[in-house]
């Protein structure tokens, strides 16, 4: 029997990648277009009317959303699976906006502690100013999250493989205590990537993502997503993004939209050096320890096995001798370069405790484990033989 290939439903991811979403004008343009527009005319008073009822569900303003925005939109919630989803300006504006449509003074969230660290300041500093106040707990430990739960619990907030140090947290397991306690969670699937590991299906009930890393894919553009199912888009997103704004300039959204194109291809091949480079740290003298969610040695390697398609294209590492080795290693590297972003066709190393992470203190930074000597290493598109060179020409200058 031939496969009926009418609807995206029946396409594999790549091919929903490729052509997802697509809106073509009457021009038939190959390459989605780009709509820079502000705003849309209305053929006549009647459709403006409409159109503002939501009778008519054409576009009104690009604060509210546009075509670009909308392909790229539509083209998220091919791969997710996810019944709507929303772009915003950044993962920052993503996460915000994902946690503060559905909150309330009196209300109450449950977050690990180990998280990107904006995400951290908008539970730990900004939601309390507003009458939430937040538990932080260590994602790993579920004792801890079923203690936490109050009766005025609304949101449990997560990212597994957290960053820097890729903790897995077992999402199936935190859903069940938050909907046991009819709270919502909302995981962080940046590290992840849509196509490793999928919250909703695990049972979460929002997806965020930063597009400024695997989607764009080449550092040039910052984008977010949040996504879910109608409901929770319709009852807690949908106002709150259109009314106080965070949305994606059109042109950021035309370059997530390609960038999509070609994810698959490219987190493929960085996860493969990603693997590759895990396993030579593993046996390098200088090296202490290696975080990587499919080596056997990982400490929640079962859980990575059963709920992610793959380890990602991270790894994180302590290089013996703290910080002083740690920047003699970094500034002995050529090809691999020395910044902050991660899922970019150049590979990247960061040293945590000086930079994304300096702002919460050396107590809080050992209390997830985020030591002195901890390196992550975004692995890029670069051949893989040039960058275990230069990792070997770090570790000599030590
Ligand atoms: C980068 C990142 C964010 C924030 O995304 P921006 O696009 O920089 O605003 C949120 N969460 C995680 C896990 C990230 O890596």
């Amino acid at each position: 029997m031939t496969k009926d290939l009418k609807s995206p439903q029946d396409w594999k991811p790549a091919t929903r990648l490729v052509h997802g979403g697509s809106i073509r004008s009457q021009f038939g343009e190959m390459s989605e277009a780009l709509f820079l527009t502000q705003g849309f005319v209305y053929p006549d008073m009647e459709s403006a009317e409409a159109r503002f009822k939501g009778d008519d569900p054409g576009f009104i303003y690009a604060r509210y959303g546009s075509p670009t925005a909308a392909m790229f939109e539509q083209r998220m919630c091919l791969l997710e699976g996810a019944e709507a989803g929303r772009s915003t300006a950044s993962g920052m504006a993503a996460v915000t906006g994902a946690l503060m449509g559905q909150l309330k003074a009196g209300d109450h969230i449950v977050a690990a502690k180990a998280l990107f660290g904006s995400c951290r300041y908008v539970v730990e500093d900004l939601m309390p100013r507003f009458g939430v106040p937040c538990t932080l707990v260590d994602g790993t430990d579920y004792a801890q999250w079923q203690a936490a739960m109050r009766p005025n619990t609304k949101v449990l907030f997560l990212e597994s493989p957290t960053n820097p140090q890729l903790e897995i947290i077992d999402i199936r397991r935190v859903a069940d205590i938050a909907h046991a306690g009819r709270a919502r969670l909302v995981v962080d699937n940046v590290f992840a990537t849509p196509l490793l590991q999928s919250p909703l299906q695990l049972g979460a009930d929002c997806v965020v993502y930063s597009a400024t890393k695997h989607i764009d894919g080449q550092g040039r553009c910052l984008a977010g997503m949040i996504l879910g199912s109608e409901k929770f888009i319709n009852d807690h997103v949908h106002n709150f993004l259109r009314q106080t704004g965070p949305s994606v300039s059109p042109f950021n959204a035309w370059v997530m939209l390609k960038g999509l194109e070609t994810l698959p291809v490219r987190v493929e091949r960085q996860m493969q050096s990603a693997t590759r480079i895990a396993d030579f740290l593993a046996a390098q003298p200088h090296v202490e320890r290696v975080l990587y969610p499919t080596r056997k040695d990982h400490p929640q390697h079962e859980i990575a096995m059963k709920q992610m398609r793959g380890g990602g294209t991270i790894v994180a590492f302590d290089i013996k001798g703290a910080k002083p080795e740690a920047f003699r290693f970094a500034n002995a590297l050529s090809i691999i370069k020395i910044s902050n972003n991660i899922g970019d066709a150049k590979s990247i190393v960061t040293h945590p405790a000086t930079t994304t992470h300096q702002r919460i203190g050396p107590e809080a930074r050992a209390e997830i484990g985020i030591g002195d000597g901890l390196l992550r290493l975004s692995v890029g598109l670069e051949d893989c033989d040039d960058l275990i060179a230069d990792i070997e020409a770090g570790l000599a200058a030590i």
